[in-house]
């Protein structure tokens, strides 16, 4: 199941529970696929996406999603509605 993570501490809460991130950044037209333990999804980390921020500014949108292809679904369903480019983080790929 789909869920859309509006705040830090939603994101936070589902580090220990596998599955996947998927990161709208609005200003850099990016989608991006993560794992929800990558760093690079961990609010906490200085690199990490920050959905609290995001929302208030208006600058991107998150998805989490236990099941990846559901995840790749949704990522790319986004990209292709905005024409934004979809990625699977470099990082944290599997
Ligand atoms: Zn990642």
């Amino acid at each position: 199941m789909l869920t859309e993570i509006v705040t830090d501490e939603q994101l936070i809460k589902l580090y220990t529970t596998p599955g996947y991130l998927v990161a709208v950044d609005y200003p850099k037209k990016e989608v991006t696929l993560h794992t929800v333990d990558c760093m690079l999804a961990d609010p906490i980390s200085s690199v990490g996406v920050k959905p609290s921020k995001a929302r208030e500014n208006k600058t991107g949108e998150f998805w989490f999603s236990e099941s990846r292809d559901e995840a790749i679904s949704k990522a790319e369903e986004i990209a292709k509605k905005k024409e934004y480019t979809y990625t699977v983080c470099p990082i944290c790929n599997r």
